[in-house]
């Protein structure tokens, strides 16, 4: 728990030192649709690779607590939910959520953040006034 936290404060410190070009606005509206289906992207090679997929979706499904739903192969994507998420949507594991989580929506460097339909989160362009 201690690595968690410290690595989310050391992420959100050097965002803030280093300012991203979008800022996140709006706030969580905890309709739970983002731990429904979580992706995380790999690289062609990554995906191309059985013996990284297979460790790479072991290693996430115990550390994470997520379940494997799908492999997009076209999109180099692993699809999870998770083993927490309730009935009513809301978070079971709360307090020691990764930081996966804590870090939603990922707010990028470069790429502007994308939102799922419906979330309460929105994003700026601090360049535009
Ligand atoms: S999709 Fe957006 S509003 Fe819904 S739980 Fe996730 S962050 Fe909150
Ligand atoms: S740990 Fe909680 S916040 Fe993270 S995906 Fe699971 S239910 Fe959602």
């Amino acid at each position: 728990m201690i690595f968690v936290l410290l690595d989310n404060v050391l992420t959100n410190l050097t965002k803030k030192i280093f300012r991203t070009r979008w800022q996140l606005t709006g706030k969580c509206r905890q309709c739970g649709n983002c731990c429904k289906k979580i992706i995380l992207t790999m690289t062609p090679a990554q995906t191309k690779s059985p013996i990284f997929r297979q460790i790479a979706i072991a290693w996430i499904s115990w550390l994470f607590d997520f379940i494997l739903l799908e492999i997009d192969y076209q999109h180099n994507n692993l699809a999870f939910t998770c083993q927490h998420l309730t009935k009513e949507g809301k978070c079971g594991n709360y307090f020691w959520r990764p930081n996966i989580c804590r870090n939603y929506p990922l707010v990028d460097y470069f790429a502007e953040p994308k939102f799922l339909p419906g979330c309460g989160f929105n994003a700026r362009d601090r360049d535009r006034r």
